[in-house]
């Protein structure tokens, strides 16, 4: 069986890929399963080092990790690079972090009683890592890196979108010392997750959409193993009237349209106090047709092809809705006649929430913008959405910023930035955006199950 990989920008076929099927993911789920405990008694300290020299071996080989994630993501080059440069600080973050976050800590006894009780962190034991293309470098490093070092094996499935770039995690991951059995990669489609999920693993940690996640935690139900999800979202901004109104512009429309629009935190709802709409539509747009489209292994692209081609239909559809309904198409607006998976750099004002551009993720270069008449209204239509990944305002005036970001019901804010992701800070969502976390020290102690020691003396 073979998974033929896709390059999105031609639509030709760029590799292919022995995948496994269900027995194959069996075999592998018993030889981490066997690993594990050996995997647990290591020190330390040497899975630190062996994580060490992964980021060294990954900061050496950049440009080609890179050229690979454009060839089969179709993400432009230099966007690819800053994935590549950018996970490193993240490793960084769990070399530094993990020990002192997974240090046993004595939290009583201190007084000389004869009762002394501590917490230890223990590994979960098998865990299964579902991933998905936009990111594949970051949103696996979130989760293999501490569940490796907290002393689980891990069974990691790349999306079929992005598993060139999975075989090369593991490659160097294993050059770097993390034995075979302790870092299994799966290779396939869902079915290979399916049949994952079908092995009695102790935890999953899934990264993807909100359709997927709901048929792995309805999959999973009854079976009394850690679950996280991290899923979509349909983020907003609000514009505020006293902000410069043209770096605004510029900072948010980068928020919206990086990655093609292909970032689970990508700006995809603009909210404009109506005393400033038309001025920052202006500049909004002006920034957006500045966006170089074209080939993603050219320095100067900024916009690439989609990845999936399916997703051609859903933004073709979201523009159709929203202009039977009343919006206006200020640029862009259709997919683009040539091979590939390509769609225009899209602006719609005239919308409402009515329309499922302002309702569903579109995950493409698509934004809609609307007025707010106030604060309280732009809080209101900030959170009329199931999701509640990220959320953001732009304003000069920071206790107007936070008084606003406090009623928002959002994992993460943001004050006069978007589209953002701190290693110290927890990755977490609202509603339909996921459920647990990864990311900061919570996200290191997440791979582990406290332990609670009662120790009565003599
Ligand atoms: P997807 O749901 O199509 O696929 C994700 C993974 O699930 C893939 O590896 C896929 O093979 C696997 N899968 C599919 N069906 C399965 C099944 N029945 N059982 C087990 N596994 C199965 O998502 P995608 O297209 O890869 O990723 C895009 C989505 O991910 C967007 O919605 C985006 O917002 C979200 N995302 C979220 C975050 C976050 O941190 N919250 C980060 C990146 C992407």
């Amino acid at each position: 069986m073979n998974l033929k990989i896709l390059n999105p920008a031609t639509g030709k076929i760029a590799a292919t890929l022995p995948a496994d099927d269900a027995k194959g993911v069996k075999a592998k789920y018993e030889r981490a399963r066997a690993a594990q405990p050996a995997w647990a008694k290591v020190r330390l300290k040497q899975r630190l080092a062996m994580i060490a020299k992964f980021r060294e071996l990954v900061a050496a080989d950049t440009e080609r990790l890179a050229r690979v994630l454009t060839t089969e993501v179709g993400k432009p080059i230099s966007q690819a690079r800053n994935e590549l440069k950018g996970v490193l600080p993240r490793i960084d973050f769990f070399l530094e972090e993990t020990a002192h976050a997974l240090r046993t800590e004595k939290v009583s006894g201190a007084k000389g009683g004869a009762m002394v009780e501590r917490i230890s962190h223990e590994p979960l034991g098998v865990v299964a890592n579902i991933s998905a293309w936009n990111y594949p470098w970051f949103v696996g490093a979130n989760v293999f890196i501490p569940a490796l070092l907290a002393g689980n094996t891990v069974l990691y499935k790349p999306s079929e979108f992005a598993s060139l770039t999975g075989v090369e995690i593991a490659r160097l991951l294993h050059a770097a010392g993390i034995p075979q059995d302790v870092f299994v990669p799966v290779i396939g489609d869902g079915k290979a997750g399916a049949a994952l999920l079908a092995q009695p693993v102790d935890g999953v940690f899934f990264t993807g959409s909100v359709g997927t996640g709901k048929k792995i935690a309805a999959a999973l139900r009854g079976r009394m193993i850690k679950l996280q999800l991290e899923l979509g979202g349909k983020d907003p901004i609000y514009v505020c009237e006293d902000v410069d109104v043209a770096k605004a512009a510029s900072g948010i429309a980068d928020g919206a349209f990086y990655n093609t629009g292909q970032s689970c935190c990508s700006v995809e709802r603009i909210y404009v106090n109506a005393k400033v709409l038309e001025r920052f539509v202006d500049a909004f747009v002006g920034e957006v047709r500045k966006f170089r489209r074209g080939d993603p292994g050219e320095n100067s692209t900024y916009i690439g092809p989609l990845t999936r081609a399916p997703q051609l239909k859903v933004l073709e559809a979201q523009v159709k809705d929203a202009v039977r309904k009343g919006a206006k198409v200020l640029c862009g607006g259709k997919r683009v006649k040539s091979e590939g998976n390509w769609f225009e750099p899209t602006v719609l004002v005239d919308v409402d929430h009515s329309m499922a551009v302002m309702r569903e993720e579109s995950f493409g270069p698509i934004i809609g913008i609307m007025p707010a008449k106030s604060d309280a209204e732009a809080v209101r239509l900030m959170n009329d959405t199931d999701y509640g990944l990220t959320a953001g305002v732009y304003t000069p005036n920071r206790q107007r910023a936070e008084k606003i970001l406090a009623q928002v019901k959002s994992g993460s804010v943001y004050w006069n930035c978007c589209d953002r992701v701190s290693p110290r800070l927890p990755w977490s969502g609202v509603g339909d955006s996921g459920i647990g976390l990864t990311l900061s020290t919570y996200g290191i102690e997440t791979f582990t199950r406290p332990k609670a020691w009662h120790l009565r003396g003599g």
